[in-house]
């Protein structure tokens, strides 16, 4: 798909129903998910429709087509999808009309020129010389190399490219292993989720086209923006977390009230991700807020995380010697207390004065 034209752009976004107003309120959102001042906002939408856009090559191996499906999950298109539709998609497997021969001459003449940004879905599987996924006769290890080779820089989408995800799961028959394990010679932003947020890959270009280069990232490669921030921390459950109530069965009174979910073994605690801000489905909702817990798939190995192992909750029971607390006392009506008080009082003074009387009995030349 070639480069648009400033012009070309918005009659793209005419045609699809998105006004002026909206495409600006879509680049105040992406200024709000980089974490930037809202005053980048024009800079931001020019960058969108000025620059001429790099070509792109998404290349897709050991995987669902989870992360493509959750691209084009939309019910019409959005300005995300268009954003990558202008960007020049030379190559992508599942999208593209081309086949065959078409195909690989379009990839090859996108790779000789250079300079393009080069995405990865899926897991790249290294056994049997890589003999587990092979493309137009090529293995996957091979076309990785032969792709970064004059890539820009390398945006991986999904758990399966970043970190090798699902096919890299214990016993990895088929010796899986995410992008960073080949290629260690190019810049490359790991986006991981099981599928990753559509907001998240145009957020990045987005970076990349206004600011010319990648944005920073954490010792996973992952972009603070994005990966930033410890779910747990931004969860609308977190009250109940810290009032300790939790969902203690599928159905039960505080799954229906939207109790914490940590002991059906959310693993918000563990994973950084930024689901509970952008949320999914053009900002509905997201797993959590679903009544499903946290599965941590934006973080290495999560397969074996244990994602439905219930968490143990330690409970405080008191040993029997602590005094009572907490019941309600009977109240003494104000009358009696006089009364109350006269007889202790009296048993007092009576203790007294016997024991004066026993004193004098036994000594008596003290007395008066
Ligand atoms: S549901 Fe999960 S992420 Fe949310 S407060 Fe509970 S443990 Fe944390």
């Amino acid at each position: 798909m070639p480069n648009v034209s400033y012009d070309e752009f918005r009659e793209k976004l005419k045609s699809a129903g998105i006004s002026r107003r909206d495409f600006l309120k879509y680049c105040t959102m992406m200024a709000g998910v980089l974490a930037l001042e809202s005053t980048i906002v024009p800079r931001i939408a020019r960058a969108i429709e000025m620059d001429k856009r790099p070509p792109v090559i998404w290349l897709e191996f050991q995987d669902c087509a989870g992360c493509s499906e959750s691209l084009l999950r939309a019910s019409r298109p959005t300005v995300e999808t268009l954003i990558l539709d202008t960007l020049s998609l030379d190559y992508h497997e599942t999208l593209m009309a081309a086949a065959g021969h078409l195909a690989e001459e379009a990839k090859d003449k996108t790779l000789a020129a250079g300079n393009y940004l080069l995405v990865v879905e899926g897991a790249i599987p290294t056994g049997e010389n890589g003999a587990y996924c092979v493309v137009a006769g090529k293995s996957s290890v091979e076309q990785l190399r032969e792709a970064a080779k004059n890539a820009v820089a390398i945006i991986t989408v999904g758990n399966c490219a970043s970190f090798g995800g699902l096919p890299k799961a214990a016993p990895n028959p088929t010796g899986a292993v995410g992008v960073m394990d080949v290629i260690k010679d190019k810049p490359i932003i790991n986006l991981p989720g099981c599928p990753v947020n559509a907001v998240n890959i145009t957020a990045t270009i987005v970076h990349y086209l206004t600011f010319k280069r990648l944005p920073k990232t954490d010792s996973l490669k992952r972009p603070l923006f994005a990966y930033g921030f410890r779910i747990h921390d931004n969860c609308e459950r977190r009250a109940h977390f810290d009032r300790g109530e939790f969902v203690r069965m599928w159905g039960d009174k505080g799954h229906r009230n939207g109790w914490c979910l940590y002991h059906m073994g959310c693993k918000g605690p563990l994973t950084f991700a930024n689901c509970p801000k952008v949320r999914w489905n053009q900002g509905m909702n997201w797993p959590v807020g679903a009544g499903h817990g946290c599965v941590g798939c934006t973080e290495k190995d999560f397969w074996e995380l244990g994602v439905y192992h219930q968490a143990n909750i330690p409970e405080f029971i008191p040993p029997a010697t602590y005094p009572k607390i907490g019941r309600a006392k009977k109240e003494i009506p104000s009358s009696t207390d006089a009364i109350v008080g006269g007889l202790i009082g009296a048993a007092v003074g009576g203790a007294v004065v016997a024991g004066l009387t026993q004193n004098r009995k036994r000594n008596p030349e003290k007395q008066e």
